[in-house]
Parts: C-alpha cells; sequence; structure tokens
C-alpha cells in the first residue's frame, strides 16, 4: 500500500479512482471535490466548503442529505434482516410491501414489479422481458426497440443502444435492432416558419414512417422519457404523446415510460406520463425511488404486459433474469419510506408550491441576451446559451461555455450541471423559497460573468 497519508485527498483520488462522465483536463486543472456529507439540499466537502446541490446529487436526492426518517429506515431494516434475494420462490416481505405500493401508486389499476439496481438494468430488463415475449408469442423477429435522439436510458449494453448520443459510438453502440427517432425538442428541431402542432404532427408523421419500413412485427417497443433528462431537459412538444400513441397502439407496440427521473414528483405529479395526460404500458423507476438511499430500479408492468408475461413466464416454467439483489430487503423499505416521504410529508406539495417561483426565476435569468432557451417541467429546468439569439447559435465548443458557468457557481457554492450548451437545474424538494433565491442569486452572478467574460 502507498503511503497516501501525506497525500491530498484530491490526489489519492485521482490515483485510484477511474472517472466515469467527468470532463478529465477539467480535473486536472481544477481538482476533484470530495464530499464528506450533507445538509439538507447542501453537501460540504474535505475543506469545508457548503455546496447549494442544484441537482440533487445525480437528480435523486430529492430528500436532501440528512434525512432522518430515511436513514432510520435503513437502519432498522439492516438490524432487522439485512439482506436477501428474490429467486426461487423466495423474498422479504418489505418487498411484498413495496411491489403493492408501488402498483397503488402507479397509474395501473393492478399490474407487477421486477426489481434491479439501477435505472440502466431496468430499461436492459424491460428489453429482455419485450423479446422473451416475443419469442413466447411466436414472433421471435420482433425485437426492434424505439427511442429518440438525446434520448438517455442508461449505460449497460442494451440501455446504452437505447440511450441516443454521440459518446455510445466510441463503443460501437448501438447494438443492431435500436432505432432513434427525432428528438421532440421544438425549439432547436422545428423548421422556419413551422408551428408547434405542425411539428409535433411531424413527429407522429415520422414515426408511422419509419413502422412501415421496418415492419411493425419487427418493433418490440417505444421507449420515452416524459421529459428527457439528461439529454438536457427537454419537455415534448405540445400534443406530443397523444400524437403517437394512438400510432403505437394501432401497431401494438407496447410504449414504455423511462420515469426514471420524472418518476416520484420532479415534474409536479407523482409521474411524468400523469403531467402529459397519457398512460403507458409499462413504466422504469429509479433515483427517486429511495430518494437516493440506496440503488434500486423497478420495472411497473401495467395490466396488459403482466399478464402477457406471467403467461409467457409459466408456459416455459420460469423467466430466467435476475439480479442478486433484486428487492433488496433494505432498499425496499428505504424505497417504501421515501415513498411516504414524497408523498405524505409534504416533499410533493412542495415541488407544486416552489413551481411558480422557479419558472419566474427561470424567465428571470431568460432576459439575458445569450439565454436561447429555458425549457422545464415542475423542479426540472434547463438555459440554453447561444452566441446569437435569433440564429440560435450556439458559442463555438471549444469556449465550454456551459462548464464555465458551472465552474463559476462551484466557486460561489452552488453546484448546477453543464449540459451540452446548457446548464441544468433540479433541486432537491425540500427546498426552501430562500434557499431557492440563493440558488438564482448564484447562477445569475455566475452567467453574468462568465458571458461579460467571453462577449466582452
Ligand atoms: C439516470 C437514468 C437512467 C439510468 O439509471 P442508472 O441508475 O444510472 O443506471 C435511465 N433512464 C433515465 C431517464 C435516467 O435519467
Amino acid at each position: 500500500m502507498p503511503d497516501t497519508a501525506h497525500q491530498s485527498w484530491q490526489a489519492r483520488a485521482e490515483a485510484a479512482t477511474f472517472y466515469g462522465f467527468t470532463d478529465l483536463p477539467s480535473v486536472k486543472e481544477r481538482g476533484t471535490v470530495v464530499i464528506t456529507h450533507g445538509e439538507g439540499p447542501y453537501v460540504i466537502d474535505t475543506e469545508g466548503r457548503r455546496y447549494l446541490d442544484a441537482n440533487s446529487g445525480l437528480w435523486n436526492m430529492v430528500a436532501g442529505f440528512d434525512h432522518p426518517g430515511l436513514a432510520a429506515a435503513a437502519k432498522a431494516q439492516y438490524e432487522r434482516f439485512p439482506g436477501y434475494h428474490a429467486f426461487f420462490g423466495r423474498m422479504s416481505d418489505q418487498t411484498v410491501m413495496l411491489s403493492e405500493k408501488l402498483i397503488e401508486v402507479s397509474p395501473f389499476d393492478r399490474g407487477r414489479v421486477f426489481y434491479t439496481n439501477s435505472g440502466s438494468e431496468a430499461n436492459d430488463t424491460l428489453v429482455k422481458m419485450l423479446w422473451f415475449l416475443a419469442r413466447a408469442e411466436d414472433k421471435p423477429e420482433r425485437r426492434k426497440i424505439l427511442t429518440r435522439k438525446n434520448a438517455y436510458h442508461g449505460v449497460t449494453a442494451v440501455s446504452a443502444s437505447m440511450t441516443g448520443k454521440p459518446y455510445n459510438e466510441m463503443f460501437g453502440l448501438p447494438l443492431p435492432d435500436f432505432i432513434h427517432l427525432t428528438c421532440p425538442h421544438y425549439w432547436r428541431e422545428g423548421r422556419p416558419d413551422e408551428s408547434e402542432a405542425d411539428f409535433t404532427a411531424r413527429m407522429a408523421r415520422e414515426l408511422e414512417e419509419v413502422i412501415a419500413r421496418e415492419g411493425a412485427d419487427t418493433i418490440a417497443g417505444f421507449f420515452a422519457e416524459p421529459v428527457m433528462g439528461a439529454g438536457g431537459v427537454i419537455p415534448p412538444s405540445a400534443g406530443y404523446f397523444q400524437a403517437i400513441q394512438p400510432i403505437l397502439r394501432r401497431h401494438g407496440i407496447p410504449l414504455v415510460a423511462d420515469e426514471v427521473i420524472c418518476g416520484f414528483g420532479r415534474t409536479g405529479e407523482v409521474w411524468g406520463c400523469q403531467t402529459y395526460g397519457f398512460t403507458p404500458d409499462a413504466i422504469i423507476s429509479s433515483k427517486a425511488l429511495t430518494a437516493g438511499y440506496f440503488p434500486m430500479g423497478a420495472v411497473i408492468l401495467g395490466p396488459e404486459l403482466s399478464d402477457r408475461l406471467h403467461a409467457a413466464a409459466e408456459e416455459v416454467e420460469e423467466f430466467p433474469h435476475g439480479f442478486t439483489a433484486s428487492g433488496h430487503p433494505v432498499g425496499c423499505a428505504i424505497a417504501l419510506k421515501a415513498i411516504d416521504v414524497i408523498l405524505n410529508e409534504g416533499l410533493l406539495d412542495n415541488v407544486r408550491t416552489l413551481t411558480p417561483r422557479f419558472e419566474a426565476g427561470m424567465a428571470r435569468l431568460a432576459e439575458h441576451p445569450n439565454i436561447g432557451e429555458i425549457r422545464g417541467k415542475g423542479l426540472m429546468g434547463a438555459l440554453e446559451a447561444v452566441a446569437d439569439r435569433e440564429t440560435k447559435t450556439p458559442f463555438p465548443a471549444d469556449l465550454s461555455v456551459s462548464e464555465r458557468i458551472a465552474n463559476t457557481c462551484t466557486d460561489h457554492g452552488l453546484i448546477c450541471r453543464p449540459l451540452g450548451q446548457s446548464v441544468v437545474l433540479c433541486p432537491p424538494f425540500i427546498l426552501t423559497e430562500a434557499q431557492m433565491d440563493e440558488m438564482f442569486e448564484k447562477l445569475e452572478e455566475a452567467l453574468s460573468a462568465v458571458f461579460d467574460g467571453i462577449t466582452g
């Protein structure tokens, strides 16, 4: 073992940890922020610096970083029964209770839940379920998965194939049979003189054309985030889901809502699909499911898919899939508590109460000439920087504008995330009005400093 006592936390972090989704030149220049603990929506680093985390960790720490009820639920379950699986006809009582609760709070009147350790695995699992179903129903060619460019569905080989980001080319992905449709982002993808309604109609036409080209019998499912999260907080164009769902129905293609970010209150309703007025055939959940206090994902099957999959599994006697920690009792106990905290202890109410203030704060920042678009829903939002507002021309990539804004924020005790040319805000649901004001003040200062520095 090397002697590390004399080294900084930063040097130690970089020496022995392989970083993911991290801009390495930035780390070289600025070092790593090593966090030791949190208080409410704040995190505190090894130097004692406090940061308001306007990204809720990674969208998930919606109850803040020191919720006593969640820690107590975890401790109590660790003492009662610290770990188990859900194979071979055995599972914990907590798993049973969480499945019932998830169906109860879902938009489905009945259904079944399958557990994973992450959102990526939940998407992978549902794709495997759809492939399994296709073969069981004697349609082995029904394998193709439709998603959208800019979508984020995770990083495992299948979910990365669903993710519509150019970086997946670095892995030789997507796998065959993954098709990416146009991102329904009206501001960026709309044509000059095209109304939003016409744009939505074009998105629906594209779907029809892709189904006609590929053959409906070759398509296993369509996956969509109600609001695209890691693609840059992109709400669908008006009427999007109402336009595409009838087409998918007509062709017997399941519509899956990837609610990993939207689920459990982020958009102001429990589910993003409720905010946008559609009922999917299945839901993918993770992130806020445990308020970030345990790694867990869930596939929530609506009644029809649940029945068909159950019949298919009975036919061959088992669904040969599962993770060692699927339905982990501590994770389930924490999720039960998190759902209770979000729904019954005022967190969802607070999202609704804070949303007008959030929108007003965003609107104020939109007055800046170098903000091209503000967008979002509930307590998730993005500000997109542009060099020219009229032509929507981005700043040159090598200026790293959003990174500079985020770095300036970090220097002033605010964590927000650069995403392409945008800066993303998705604060914890426990935020107070004063903390929200602090968030916007710090962001406003950073925006002015960076834009003044660039545009002189
Ligand atoms: C984060 C995310 C995932 C992946 O979840 P992991 O737990 O990181 O694997 C999938 N879908 C969406 C919409 C996400 O935001």
